[in-house]
């Protein structure tokens, strides 16, 4: 145990969800075993919270970054029962079940079972076939690494990699289908594979599993689990803990360096530094990379090898009666052969009704991705112009909006590109040759809240582990990216 007369001091650096997450996760431990010390949480910011924002104006929760989590995730649902935010829970409208994708001039529903899947326009009649051939194709052995392209043509062809793996991967990473590694991002697609000789075995068999179970599953339209809010908009969900955890919070702190010497950490501020036992590194793998140089060069290396794409978010809104169209849906997406600057829309207030004063449309559109280095040159007025551009041609709503809001996010997700879990593997040995270091959030193992979620549950109990504290393992978690 190392631990000076105060006790442990265990520091977080970041407070994004990941880093609040953690932070709360230490605490509740630590208060359960009556281990003393202190924890700090450093947020560069003068506000916590990362990604996870939300503006309120008027009436409208304007989700800046992420708009929910999917439900399938148990330790997120324990982490919103511990912050006692079970009551706030909103659960997105039905209509949010039908998910679009604008292709070849048109909108498309994603069709809810295969046996849809193969009526729908979504694909051409040879595409199609090709897609069935998914069933007797051969599983590759080997663990090398593939693109999500690769093995997309590889299982279930070119069509269905480029109009359906291209707009989801848009969807969820804002990244290039051609570039991200599917086993860094969609290990359970790989591991279908592997263990069942293909995905469409795979589904049979787990359908059959669900049957015998009860349990709900994922279809083709979409992962398991029901996309989930809370009231006001997913900010709360940074909100709540960075309020709990208030007294151990110090932002507009931004953390330089990291060193250590005779087993203790040393942080390192503008003109000043603190010792740490422990230190658990919640900020971006780019920030994380400047931080650990001076002591970890080769991880450093490593981590500044993971890339980023910039993305901006614009919400938009619409009277609902005056427009010609009435969107009821989750959304649409875009596949990037299509030619149109904006990855997809979010239907905001088909998806979360309560987010909008009264009948108003509030659009979400997203924009940038790894396909789109440009996107943060340009100013809010040629934004909006490509915004209008997108929801005259998709929507047919040719009326310009009546209130809008731009959020851009330089850096915003993580691009696991091929060797991604080669770099991680090179931060995960740093943390197992130096006990109480450890790297959470959404650059290692998954982008979406309920990893990062994971992570800090994950993470927790090794830290503190270093103190002697025994916490019981945490449950199998869903499977989303
Ligand atoms: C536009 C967009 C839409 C998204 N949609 C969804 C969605 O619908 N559902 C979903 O599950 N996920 C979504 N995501 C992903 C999800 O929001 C993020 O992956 C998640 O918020 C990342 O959390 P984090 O704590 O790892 O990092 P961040 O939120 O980036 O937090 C890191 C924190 O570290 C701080 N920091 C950085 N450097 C330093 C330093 N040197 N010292 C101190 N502090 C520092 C930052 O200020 C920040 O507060 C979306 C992301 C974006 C950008």
């Amino acid at each position: 145990m190392s631990s000076n007369s105060t006790g442990c001091r265990i520091a977080v650096v970041g407070g994004g969800i990941a880093g609040l997450a953690t932070a709360f996760r230490l605490r509740e431990e630590m208060r359960a075993v009556d281990l003393p010390g202190e924890l700090v949480v450093y947020e560069e910011s003068d506000v916590c919270g990362g990604a996870t924002r939300t503006e309120r104006i008027d009436g409208f929760a304007l989700d800046r970054g992420p708009n929910g989590w999917l439900s399938n995730e148990p330790l997120t649902a324990r982490l919103v029962g511990e912050l006692g935010l079970t009551g706030e829970l909103v659960r997105s409208n039905d209509a949010a079940c039908h998910r679009f994708i604008y292709t070849r001039g048109k909108l498309h529903e994603l069709p809810a079972s295969p046996g849809k899947f193969l009526l729908s326009g979504l694909l051409r009649p040879w595409e199609k076939l090709r897609v069935v051939g998914e069933f007797f194709t051969r599983r590759r052995p080997d663990d090398d690494d593939e693109t999500i392209y690769d093995f997309g043509c590889r299982r279930l062809g070119r069509g269905f990699a480029e109009t359906m793996l291209d707009p989801m991967v848009s969807g969820i990473f804002a990244g290039n289908v051609r570039e991200l590694s599917l086993p860094a991002t969609f290990p359970k697609m790989r591991s279908m594979e592997l263990e069942y000789g293909g995905l469409f075995k795979a589904l049979i068999a787990k359908k059959r599993e669900q049957k015998r179970s009860g349990g709900e599953g994922g279809g083709p339209a979409g992962p398991s689990g029901v996309l989930t809010t809370l009231e006001g908009g997913v900010g709360r969900f940074t909100e709540v803990p960075a309020e709990t955890l208030a007294e151990h919070i110090r932002n507009n702190h931004p953390v330089s360096g990291l060193t250590r010497d005779d087993g203790e950490f040393t942080l390192w501020f503008d003109g000043a530094k603190e010792r740490f036992d422990a230190v658990v590194m919640a900020v971006p793998a780019h920030a994380a990379a400047g931080i650990v140089k001076g002591f970890a060069p080769e991880a450093a290396d490593a981590l500044g090898g993971i890339g980023f794409a910039d993305t901006v978010v614009v919400c938009h809104v619409y009277d609902s009666d005056s427009l010609p169209v009435q969107p009821d849906g989750f959304g649409h997406l875009i596949p990037r052969r299509d030619g149109i600057r904006a990855l997809g829309c979010l239907w905001t207030s088909c998806i979360f009704p309560d987010q909008v004063p009264g009948n108003e449309l509030l659009l979400r559109t997203i924009l940038g991705g790894a396909g789109d280095p440009g996107i943060m040159g340009l100013s809010d007025e040629e934004l909006l112009a490509v915004v209008r551009d997108n929801t005259a041609t998709t929507l047919g709503i040719h009326c310009p909006p009546l209130r809008t809001w731009i959020f851009r996010h330089r850096c915003g997700i993580a691009q696991y590109t091929l060797g991604h879990r080669e770099r991680v593997a090179v931060a995960d040995k740093l943390c197992d040759e130096v006990p109480g270091l450890a790297f959470v959030g959404a650059s290692y193992r998954g982008v979406s809240l309920n990893r990062c979620i994971r992570d800090a549950y994950t993470v927790a109990p090794r830290v503190l582990g270093r103190f002697g504290v025994d916490v019981a393992p945490i449950p199998e978690g869903a499977d989303t990216p």
